[in-house]
């Protein structure tokens, strides 16, 4: 432990103000722990770091080890540095605890996620809380930064120090990381000055005690000095902070063309050429037949008015290849086209990356929007309605990401927004899709974002949208996109999914919460749209307030009401849900039940119950709403619409409950999904159609001229049939669609090989997992570069991490896994970045995972991805095969598995350098009859290893040199 002189000031940000009777504190100390894990009653302090800050410089240091007295995990040691040896003859907490009290002394504490901090100390301080925090007060540097910077990506402190140049030492060592949190809370400073004092207001309304007292500092410079609508300008760094713009090019005219007018597809190939403006602009680019032969056929698609199913393998550079046409054909026609991708990722990687890029090198002006679904906008009348409002502390802190991002965005897209948690009622509260839209009537429709969103999608040449949002605009009869004629989906091996997931019904706990709450919740008084009508009624005096203040208690009373009726029935229901599996509990599942033994029968009076409790509060929703419209009241006519908006959606939720409780829809499959959180059991009731093949094609492909549909993986058995099948494409007549399969401009043989563990158990069998682990960990040690471990269950993910970490973490390996610390996002960055980890994962890793090179080296896939036999959609879809007297398995199983395989399979290779091995450890690969087929969809060279040895020998020539043999 040592107490220093440090002349070290941060440079050029955060000045202390000494203007005005509020002042940021001159003095404060910037704290930081390490621990052996997150849990302050039974985890314990390994080191502690301080620094006090005197005017913006560092006065003085503390840095102590700390002996925890039981050993440090594996994965700390490797997070940290810190290992047994170090702390072995570091002070007890008990003799470090009075020096760092005293260190402390009287100042402020600045700590990132400062509760963590203060929450060990107190601990250590045998549990008595304030004994550090009551003294000096303190600041959460995690709260600031998500309410000052919103649209970092995280708000960890590594990155939040990152974006202001801070260094950051040896990160998530104490004293290191207690420099950089006084650095970061001197640069927040300097941000907070920058806000204009209307911006701060919003601020201070939703702001801790803390922090209040900050922006009351700023906001007396700011009330004499800036504009009160004043954001931060943070330079060449706000490009970082990726704004996602609505729109961009819209002063491009865009007329239709009276009747289609051809494009030069020779001119727009001659762009892909090494020395054109395309090839110019990519290093290491090289022409790729594949991607020449797509941009053909979907240029003549588009003029032809026909439909094409295309399969882009990886590396094609399909995006390019139907956006390039796509812009040609919007532009020579004055029409629109729709691209429509499977997640918002991808919706935001071609709007931010791929669109702007042929802006750049295409020698043609279009316009392009981006448009997703209301319940992604905020809502500005809703947000300074809820601002005026008292609100509680859990709302207040939540809320208080969203008031300088509201200011700053050009979107009000709530996903730019990191720091905001987007679900629930709080993001009711204030989202366009939480009530009713005033329309041309709002103050605000001049800016809202919304509007300008649909507005600017009407007016693009390219309209960027998900599959969620086209399967929506189709049932709600185009009334969001408005009529378009030319479609391209990406991804579109997923559409079935998307539709079959969109175009089901689901009723659940979560969803009546929020929407009861958003009328109606008294938490520290009354809230939600009912809560303002009272408040406004409290300042009327009268016949109105007589007549309404009845029906307006009365409607208070109903909510609560049906809340609890709502409660009561899925408590019910999870209670009851053994009933619906033979008598066993499921801790998570599906359990599908039919129309013979539906849940209505089963609950039918807490059914009856519920559906009655929500059919009164829907009724006094209209009722206190006739009382109230034409009256005096304030704001009456906003009352009015919220209140008819809430009783539709009460109406709209009993009826989606009604419906799927009965399950006497056949042409839909009902079950039941069961999770456990906390040993509490949660159930949610849901419905899919069995299929949406005809949906599909009423909906969407018989409402366009043109329907582009590609994916890496749209063919099974080198036949689009199994594809086009499922979306329902093989009702519409031959000559419509055109099929086109350019293959992948990879060398897949020399690049790349898969092996097959054939002499390893069946998956099924016991110790399987151990069997695994073993392996993994002996293919992770000989690889130079990354491992990927692809799973199909989260619990065997769980146990194999659990066995191959601390052997592998000896072996100076990063392990990562899903679900054991961070988002998918930072986890895979962390993968690429240090290029010989190893990543366990499932789920979403199967696909979009794009990490070239070394850091991908090794793909294990541990086991085959078939479909869930007893998922319910899944059955369903069997039960229609085998009633048509089909094999079941054969004719839909395996082309499932097979999509999802080669999605998978398509993780290792990423370009033309990259080389790599996928490894099998299923050996009904090479026992079961099926295996052959499912190896034969691959595009690599297989091999069936019948020992450890040979799976080794297989493996050499890759790691030899990189190259295979
Ligand atoms: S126009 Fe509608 S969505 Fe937009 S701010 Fe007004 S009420 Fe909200």
């Amino acid at each position: 432990m040592r107490h220093q002189e440090d002349d070290r000031r941060p440079e050029g940000r955060g000045r202390m103000t000494e203007a005005g009777t509020n002042a940021y504190p001159r003095t404060f100390v910037g704290l930081d722990l390490e621990t052996t894990g997150v849990d302050s009653r039974v985890d314990r302090i390994i080191e502690v770091g301080a620094v006090r800050v005197v005017d913006g410089r560092v006065a003085d240091t503390f840095e102590s080890f700390v002996n925890p007295g039981c050993p440090i995990p594996s994965d700390i040691v490797h997070l940290t540095g810190i290992s047994d040896a170090d702390v072995a003859g570091a002070p007890t907490i008990d003799e470090v605890l009075p020096r760092i009290i005293e260190f402390i002394g009287g100042s402020p504490i600045v700590a990132h996620h400062a509760p963590f901090d203060t929450g060990f100390l107190d601990e250590a301080a045998g549990g008595r809380p304030g004994l550090l925090v009551g003294r000096g007060g303190v600041f959460d540097t995690l709260p600031l930064t998500r309410a000052l910077l919103p649209r970092l990506p995280n708000h960890r402190l590594a990155t939040a120090a990152r974006f202001f140049d801070i260094p950051t030492g040896r990160s998530h060592r104490a004293t290191d990381d207690a420099r950089a949190v006084s650095d970061l809370f001197l640069a927040l400073l300097g941000v907070l000055d920058q806000i204009g004092a209307t911006v701060l207001d919003r601020m201070y309304r939703l702001a801790d005690t803390a922090t209040r007292t900050l922006i009351e500092a700023a906001r007396e410079r700011a009330e004499a000095t800036i504009d009160p609508l004043a954001v931060p300008d943070h330079g060449e760094k706000e490009r970082e902070l990726q704004r996602l713009d609505t729109a961009r090019g819209l002063g491009v005219p865009r007329t239709p063309a009276e009747e289609i007018r051809e494009i030069d597809l020779d001119e727009i190939e001659s762009l892909f050429g090494t020395d054109g403006p395309i090839g110019r602009e990519l290093r290491g680019y090289e022409v790729r037949e594949q991607q020449l032969q797509m941009l053909r056929a979907v240029g003549d698609s588009l003029m032809g008015g026909v439909h094409l199913v295309v399969e882009a393998g990886t590396g094609v550079g399909k995006s390019l290849a139907y956006l390039t046409p796509a812009v040609y054909f919007a532009v020579e026609n004055g029409e629109r086209v729709v691209v429509s991708t499977n997640t918002k990722n991808l919706q935001e990687q071609l709007f931010l990356k791929d669109v702007p890029f042929l802006e750049r090198v295409l020698d043609i002006d279009f316009s392009v929007a981006l448009l997703k679904g209301r319940g992604n906008y905020i809502c500005q009348a809703r947000w300074r309605q809820v601002l005026e409002k008292g609100l509680s502390s859990s709302e207040r802190s939540q809320l208080l990401p969203v008031a300088l991002w509201e200011q700053e965005t050009r979107s009000g897209d709530i996903s730019e927004n990191a720091a905001f948690r987007q679900y629930g009622y709080v993001w009711n509260r204030i989202s366009a899709d939480g009530g009713p839209c005033l329309g041309q009537k709002c103050p605000m429709r001049e800016t809202c974002y919304l509007l300008k969103a649909r507005k600017a999608s009407q007016a693009a040449h390219l309209v960027i949208v998900n599959h969620s949002l086209l399967f929506s605009d189709t049932e709600a009869d185009n009334r969001i996109l408005g009529e378009y004629s030319y479609l391209i989906c990406d991804e579109a091996h997923n559409m079935e999914q998307v539709a079959t997931e969109h175009l089901g019904k689901r009723s659940n706990v979560w969803r009546a919460r929020a929407m009861l709450d958003n009328l109606y919740r008294n938490e520290g008084g009354p809230s939600g749209d009912l809560g303002e009508v009272m408040g406004a009624l409290s300042g009327t005096d009268g016949a109105l307030l007589e007549s309404a203040t009845a029906g307006v208690e009365r409607l208070a009373s109903d909510v609560t009401a049906a809340s609890a009726a709502v409660e009561t029935f899925f408590t019910a229901l999870a209670a009851r849900h053994i009933d619906l599996n033979d008598g066993r509990e499921v801790e998570f599942g599906k359990l599908r039940y039919r129309q013979e033994a539906p849940v209505s029968a089963l609950l039918e009076e807490e059914l009856a119950g519920v559906l009655a409790a929500l059919s009164t509060v829907a009724r006094g929703a209209e009722s206190v709403a006739d009382l109230i419209t034409d009256s005096e009241l304030d704001r009456a006519e906003s009352f009015v619409q919220n209140l008819t908006f809430h009783a539709a959606r009460v109406r709209e939720f009993a009826a989606d409950l009604e419906y799927v409780a009965e399950a006497a829809d056949p042409g839909s499959v009902f079950w039941l999904d069961v999770r456990t959180f906390r040993d509490v059991f949660e159930c949610e009731l849901r419905s899919a159609p069995v299929s949406v093949a005809e949906m599909m094609g009423d909906f969407l492909y018989s409402r366009v001229d043109s329907l582009i549909a590609t994916s890496a993986t749209m063919t099974v058995d080198g036949s689009f049939d199994f594809v086009m099948e499922r979306m329902g494409l093989d009702l519409i007549p031959d000559w419509k669609v055109l099929t086109l399969d350019v293959g992948s401009p990879y060398d897949y043989d020399a690049q790349s090989i898969a092996v097959v563990a054939g002499y390893l158990p069946q998956p099924s069998s016991s110790g399987f997992n151990q069997t695994v682990s073993r392996l993994v960990v002996k293919l992770a040690e000989r690889a130079q570069g990354g491992t990927l471990v692809l799973f199909t269950a989260r619990s065997a993910l769980d146990a194999v991490f659990k066995s191959v970490l601390d052997p592998l973490t000896s072996r100076g390996k990063l392990v990562l896994a899903q679900g054991h610390g961070g988002a998918s996002s930072a986890l895979l960055e962390q993968f690429a970045r240090e290029v010989d980890s190893v990543l366990l994962a499932t789920s979403s890793f199967w696909e979009g995972v794009d990490v070239p090179g070394r850091s991908l080296e090794q793909l294990v896939i541990v086991k085959l991805p078939f479909p869930v036999p007893r998922d319910p959609v899944v059955e369903a879809h069997c039960e229609r095969y085998e009633a048509d007297g089909e094999n079941s398995f054969g004719r839909y199983m395996i082309p499932r598995t097979a999509i999802r395989l080669r999605q998978g399979f398509g993780r290792l290779i990423r370009s033309t350098t990259d080389s790599g091995a996928v490894i099998f450890l299923d050996s009904r690969l090479s026992t079961r009859a099926y295996g052959e087929r499912l190896l034969e969809q691959l595009p690599t060279r297989t091999v069936i290893a019948d020992s450890e040895a040979g799976l080794m020998t297989a493996l050499a020539g890759i790691h030899a040199d990189r190259s295979v043999v």
